[in-house]
């Protein structure tokens, strides 16, 4: 899942990107609110994480406009702002959620994680398909009730497939989700994930769309 945080305190920038990586998560991030919109404009994101404080734009600025243009992304704004008022605010232009600092890191994971279950029309916490379950939040993946042995980036992919089962995912959009800005992308990284995955998972799991990409079929659970 990629998410893009917008945060003008390098300090706080720094840590919270090092904290959702380690759970699993590609991590754009921004200082002001120009870049904000800026990445918003040209990159695909699963859920946006928003101070309200910024250089050059207001993040209420941001949020307005983003809910203006009809884009339904989480938002979950985390700011200094701790007023009731403030919130009130913030949840009425559009937020999803709102986390006053100092805030703890593994409690942003499971409010992001919450904000995509819902995002993705799930309420159970574990995602099942057929014989396969991944749980997000712990990263363990099981088959027949077997523990997977899988990478991180072979787990990122087999999320982002398994969160619209039945949708074809294009190479390209398979490396959005893989890959940060300042990460290099590995050329054929994601057709060696998917042969990993398929050695593990059996060769049917992973359709492959020929000339189109990669998509896991719905299954009963
Ligand atoms: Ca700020």
């Amino acid at each position: 899942m990629r998410l893009l945080l917008v945060e003008d305190d390098a300090m706080i920038g720094e840590s919270v990107r090092l904290g959702l990586r380690r759970d699993g998560f590609t991590v754009d991030w921004v200082q002001d609110g120009r870049a904000a919109e800026l990445a918003l404009a040209n990159d695909v994101y699963d859920l946006l994480l928003l101070d309200l404080g910024l250089p050059k734009k207001d993040g209420i600025e941001i949020l307005t406009n983003l809910r203006r243009h009809g884009n339904r992304m989480p938002v979950l704004i985390l700011t200094a702002r701790d007023s009731v008022g403030d919130r009130i605010k913030g949840l009425d232009s559009g937020a999803d959620d709102y986390m006053v600092k100092p805030f703890d890191l593994d409690e942003l994971a499971a409010r992001i994680r919450a904000l995509l279950r819902r995002q993705a029309g799930r309420a159970d916490t574990v995602i099942h398909c057929g014989e396969l379950t991944l749980n997000p939040a712990t990263r363990v993946a099981t088959l027949s009730g077997r523990h997977l042995t899988l990478s991180a980036r072979e787990l990122a992919v087999l999320e982002a497939l398994l969160e619209r089962p039945g949708a074809v995912l294009s190479r390209e959009q398979l490396e959005e989700k893989l890959y940060g800005w300042d990460e290099e992308v590995e050329s054929n990284a994601v057709e060696v994930y998917i042969h990993g995955l398929r050695k593990k998972l059996g060769a049917d799991f992973i359709k492959n769309i020929r000339g189109v990409g990669y998509m896991i079929p719905r299954k009963a659970s």
